[in-house]
């Protein structure tokens, strides 16, 4: 049975996208995709090659070569242009999530719709989003075996409303998971609270000196914001 984090991901595929899953590990995500009629064919990439055996496994296993492709690569290196409208990457950091797809914007073109779902620092996916003429269309937020995910779903085109008023808070909370206030959300923040005073205090404690103090200051700031919202 698949996760409810992934099954929440496939949620935002558009039903008969030709998907990549990046970093796709067992290949669950591209199996069940396809097995639910949302996926009418996926590319499963991934860079190491553990992984990349326990997908092919997975894809042969229940006998889908023919409509996933298993591959090897780093990153979007594995798509070719025009091969897939819907790209999904789940399970890593918010920084590793904007790297590989910075390094992959040329396969972008074709693409519609993208689906991330970070475990950590998602602030990096929407800044890179907002840089890269990606407009955000959708957030979610979930909790699945004591941990938060975030899953962000961005489109083509720019959106200048998105972050005109109160930018820095819903860059680093999201626009749409701040507006929805879900339990889940309030609860991850409150976490978030806790170990930036940890740190504000961590700082305090420490010696002075110029670095030291932009630091705080810059802790201070995302401590009130939070508050704030
Ligand atoms: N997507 C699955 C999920 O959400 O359950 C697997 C997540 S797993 C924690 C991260 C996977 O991404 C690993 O299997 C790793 O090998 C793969 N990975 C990391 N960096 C990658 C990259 N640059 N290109 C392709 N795969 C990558």
């Amino acid at each position: 049975e698949l996760s409810n984090r992934l099954k929440q991901v496939v949620n935002y595929i558009p039903k008969g996208s030709r998907i990549a899953d990046i970093g796709s590990d067992h290949a669950y995500l591209p199996c069940y995709a396809y097995l639910q009629g949302i996926a009418s064919f996926a590319i499963a990439g991934e860079v190491n090659e553990g992984p990349f055996q326990s997908a092919q496994e997975q894809v042969n296993k229940l006998n889908l070569q023919d409509v996933i492709s298993v591959r090897k690569g780093n990153g979007l290196e594995v798509i070719n242009n025009g091969e897939v409208d819907a790209i999904t990457i789940a399970g890593m950091g918010g920084p590793l999530i904007a790297s590989i797809l910075e390094e992959g914007k040329d396969k972008l073109d074709s693409v519609k719709r993208l689906i991330l779902q970070p475990n950590v620092a998602a602030i990096f996916i929407r800044k890179w989003l907002e840089e890269n003429n990606w407009r955000l269309v959708a957030e979610d937020i979930l909790e699945e075996d004591g941990k938060i995910y975030e899953i962000l779903t961005a489109e083509q085109g720019q959106d200048l409303e998105l972050y005109k008023e109160n930018r820095e808070a819903k860059l680093l909370l999201g626009p749409f998971l701040m507006q929805e206030k879900k339990d889940t959300f309030i609860k991850k923040w409150n976490q978030e609270l806790k170990k930036y005073e940890n740190v504000a205090k961590q700082i305090k404690q420490a010696q002075s000196g110029t670095e030291v103090e932009t630091k705080y200051e810059d802790v201070r700031n995302k401590i009130d914001m939070i508050k704030e919202v």
